[in-house]
């Protein structure tokens, strides 16, 4: 039998965890949160120290690869994405940052400025250090300055200011630029995801409905209005049907995906997968923007970073038992504690390169080891021109999609990723951390001329997991975040950015929820 809602919400993940929320705030409203993934049960998702194997647990994610990136050796890279309740929320490092005020004015779309955002920014949060005119307290998602960073955070932001640059003390102000330490999501020494922030709280209400395990296969159409989705619990295709709206929270790669498995976008697609077309939309999964990024590591003796080795053992225990005892410590950190947001040439009007610092060892691949002591320097294309797309492998809704991130196919992106090996070298270089005895593992001081340094960036080029774009605002949805073209049916999730924000995309998201929510209430009217 079919089940009817008033709301049907596909994608369990950040922004769809917000809008479980918010539209069941009032009790005659019926609300459903289909979710492809199980219950987020790992323990490795609740300590914040954890993350690398809360994503390297295939329970947790879809285990994407990207389409091999022809400027990147032809690897195809690991694409982590959450498919739990909560989504990335519940996998990704927790950095709490809401990207420049000027990154939301440029999207040009009336509504979605950062005056228009802070509002929502505000409300979303709980700053344990205090609120003003742009922080808050009383928000859901708790937001907290690193207790006590490691010590090699203090000698990062030392070598940063001896190359003169300026010190971010928050970098959720107005001024989000130069070095400093990192906020994280993080409540009570546990991670604060979509789900502990916005469903753990309501998730007695009666009219909402929390349904892990329900992958949905496509929207279901009557003309041009969405009228449910197709669900496959178990294996077994079932509808659920929406008496108001049918709202896609599945990400930058699973939103697009549905449209096209649901007959909506490029036509000349469809038909190569024989899907008939429901509406014709070519920009779905075009444009995709994501931020490359590669690094430069070093090994120590010096035992202060993140690790494990037998000097370290007792260190080690004492951080267990601190942590099992009152939730504190190393264990309750996100381990990127800081980072600098810096300008890669003198014209730009704003950073356009991350500069993340890691105190943990990381092999010559970039992959980081816990056994063994090192650090090392993350730096990140943070505005690319580079753009991708996401499409259909198949029509079977079980196959992933092709993504395609066409990362470095814009040389200008290979430029500010080389000023930022430079300025990593440098960094490193630095009085604070020349004082260690340490030799650089990734790429190793024979990499020199320019030709080597963009070898060593295409061999070891990642994502650091900020999709957007894909059903962006003005291509694919209005303002209001409606399909174009069709009725009932709407895009909430990274997917609506315009433009990737020069920075981590956890807080956007649930900002743009947030306001999604008030649009879809009609709390809001723009
Ligand atoms: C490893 C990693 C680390 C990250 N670190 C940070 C960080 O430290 N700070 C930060 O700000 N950002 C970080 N991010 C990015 C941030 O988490 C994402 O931008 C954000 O979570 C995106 O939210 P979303 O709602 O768009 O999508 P998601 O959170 O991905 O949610 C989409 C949900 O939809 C579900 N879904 C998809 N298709 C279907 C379907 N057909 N049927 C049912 N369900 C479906 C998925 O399973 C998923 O749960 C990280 C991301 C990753 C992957």
């Amino acid at each position: 039998m079919d089940r009817t809602f008033d709301y049907v919400i596909v994608g369990g993940g950040t922004a769809g965890c917000v809008l479980a929320n918010r539209l069941s705030v009032d009790p005659a409203v019926t609300v459903a949160l289909l979710e492809a993934g199980p219950p987020d049960s790992d323990p490795a998702i609740r300590i914040p120290a954890m993350v690398a194997k809360a994503i390297g647990n295939p329970r947790n994610g879809w285990g994407y690869k990207s389409a091999p990136q022809a400027h990147a050796d032809g690897r195809m890279l690991p694409v982590p994405r959450g498919r739990v309740l909560g989504g990335c929320s519940s996998i990704n490092g927790m950095v709490y940052f809401r990207g420049h005020p000027r990154e939301y004015d440029e999207w040009g779309v009336p509504g979605w400025r950062y005056a228009d955002l802070l509002p929502y920014f505000r409300k979303l949060e709980h700053y344990a250090a205090g609120t003003g005119a742009h922080r808050n307290q009383g928000g859901p998602v708790s937001v907290i300055d690193i207790p006590k960073p490691n010590p090699l955070i203090k000698r990062f932001v030392d070598a940063a200011a001896l190359l003169g640059f300026a010190r971010c003390n928050d970098f959720a102000g107005p001024e989000p630029e130069g070095f400093g330490p990192r906020q994280g999501s993080i409540r009570d020494g546990l991670r604060e995801s979509g789900v502990t922030a916005y469903l753990n709280p309501v998730r007695h209400r009666p009219n909402l409905h929390i349904l892990t395990d329900h992958p949905v296969n496509k929207v279901l159409f009557e003309g041009k209005r969405a009228i449910g989705v197709e669900a496959a619990p178990g294996g077994q295709t079932q509808r659920v049907m929406a008496r108001r709206e049918v709202i896609l929270c599945g990400g930058a790669y699973g939103s697009p995906q549905l449209l096209l498995l649901s007959g909506v976008g490029d036509a000349a697609q469809l038909a190569q997968h024989n899907i008939p077309l429901v509406h014709e939309l070519p920009a779905v999964g075009r444009n995709l923007q994501d931020h490359p990024a590669a690094s430069v590591s070093v090994r120590t003796t010096n035992t202060e970073s993140y690790g494990l080795s037998w000097r370290t053992v007792p260190r080690a225990v004492g951080i267990a038992l601190r942590y099992l005892i009152n939730r504190s410590g190393p264990l309750a950190s996100n381990v990127f504690e800081a980072n600098g947001f810096v300008r890669s040439q003198p014209g730009l009007d704003r950073p356009d390169l991350q500069i993340i610092f890691m105190p943990a060892h990381r092999n010559a691949n970039g992959h980081w080891l816990p056994i063994g002591h090192g650090y090392g320097i993350i730096f990140v294309a943070l505005r690319p021109f580079s753009r991708g797309s996401v499409t259909l492998a198949s029509a079977d809704p079980r196959q992933a999609p092709v993504i395609d991130f066409g990362f470095l196919s814009d040389s200008r992106d290979m430029d500010v990723l080389v000023q930022g090996f430079e300025l990593a070298r440098r960094l490193l270089a630095a009085a604070p951390f020349a004082q260690l005895e340490s030799n650089e593992v990734s790429p190793g001081t024979a990499v020199q001329s320019r030709a080597d340094i963009e070898a060593h960036i295409r061999r070891v080029l990642v994502t650091v997991h900020h999709p957007s774009a894909t059903c962006r605002i003005g291509d694919v949805v209005d303002a209001q975040l409606r399909v174009l073209g069709l009725q009932g049916l709407r895009v909430v999730d990274a997917s609506v950015i315009p433009t990737v924000i020069a920075g981590n995309s956890n807080i956007p998201v649930t900002a743009i929820a947030e306001r999604a929510a008030d649009l879809i209430t009609g709390a809001l009217h723009d």
